[in-house]
């Protein structure tokens, strides 16, 4: 499922099969989650698509063919194939061991092809191994939504009481880990969303209301996953003394102007940007002793540009998946 120009439906297209290089790995596709950043893709709102593209960073296949320089890797073996596709492991950032910022990235599904296809090829380094423990489509949304929630979280420190703003595919995953480490979340939905309200208290969160209430007593830590800039300055207003807000997502409308009295008191503002290799390391280790329930709804490949309007719509409780 091709996008060739910005803001059109994505076209089914039959493709030749492609040969992997030295370093690469070709998979078969045996789900590709949908995650919100699709949507950004399509809309146009990331600098510097590569067009024409195939979408899709959250995938699950297996390996049908390999590069000749490929160690660690062997056919047949189920993998993951994650949003960072590439890093040119040399610029200052890749030597801090923040490759997740790197100069010289290449992002699946945005400037190297993904996985809303039957096939994709991938640099082998960035691929996981994911064993054989778990359904295709339930471990495709933990390839973005868990992962990128799980740095989230990270970033969020040891905050005990901790509120998610948006309540969807990524937070349907982190409610379950946070509770895991014995946290308590607060659910912040668009406001009069029961459905996802009774969602969130049904995997876990202490309390669920509007994203313009007030949680019941301030909060350690917030992490914004909904795409909404209104979101930031409500949530500063929810945390204590020295709390933290996390922006997880990858676009946000414009932040209003806000005063300076809800940043004061050492509160901290931060963003979360892509991801790195031991994030999805740490976070696919830990994942099976959680035994996170990932709720999909699954889509044909074909009616990838349905999917990808449910989501906008909201019309399904955590994530949609794409097999073909
Ligand atoms: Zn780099
Ligand atoms: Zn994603």
């Amino acid at each position: 499922m091709v996008l060739r120009k910005l803001k059109t439906p994505l076209e089914w297209t039959e493709l030749p099969d492609r040969e992997p290089g030295p370093q690469e790995i070709r998979v078969k596709v045996l789900a590709c989650g949908v995650c919100r950043t699709d949507l950004h893709v399509v809309d146009g709102e990331l600098p510097d698509p590569k067009l024409p593209i195939i979408p899709g960073h959250e995938i699950v296949g297996r390996i049908d063919a390999i590069g000749s320089a490929v160690k660690d890797l062997k056919l047949g073996e189920r993998v993951g194939i994650p949003w960072l596709g590439h890093t040119d492991g040399s610029c200052p950032y890749c030597q801090m061991q923040r490759e997740n910022l790197c100069d010289h990235p290449l992002f699946t599904g945005f400037t190297r092809d993904g996985g809303y296809a039957t096939a994709a090829v991938a640099d082998a380094r960035f691929a996981f191994p994911l064993g054989e423990v778990g359904s295709d489509i339930s471990l495709a949304p933990l390839l973005c939504a868990g992962l990128i929630g799980w740095r989230s979280l990270v970033m969020a420190g040891d905050a005990k009481k901790i509120g998610f703003y948006g309540f969807g595919a990524a937070a349907h995953i982190l409610v379950q880990v946070a509770r895991w480490q014995e946290r308590s979340v607060y659910a912040f939905t668009r406001d009069g969303d029961a459905r996802s309200q009774l969602f969130a208290k049904a995997l876990g969160a202490v309390w669920a209301g509007g994203s313009d209430d007030a949680p019941p007593e301030p909060l350690d830590a917030a992490i914004i996953f909904a795409p909404v800039g209104d979101l930031v300055p409500a949530a500063l207003k929810a945390v204590r003394k020295g709390g933290r807000v996390v922006c997880a997502g990858i676009h946000m409308s414009d932040i209003p102007s806000f005063p300076y009295s809800i940043l004061w008191e050492e509160r901290e503002l931060l963003s979360v940007a892509n991801l790195t290799r031991k994030d999805g390391i740490d976070f696919l280790r830990l994942a099976p002793q959680i035994d996170i329930k990932v709720t999909t709804t699954r889509y044909p490949l074909q009616n990838a540009n349905q999917a990808l309007a449910d989501l906008r719509a909201g019309r399904f409780e955590g994530a949609a998946v794409l097999t073909p």
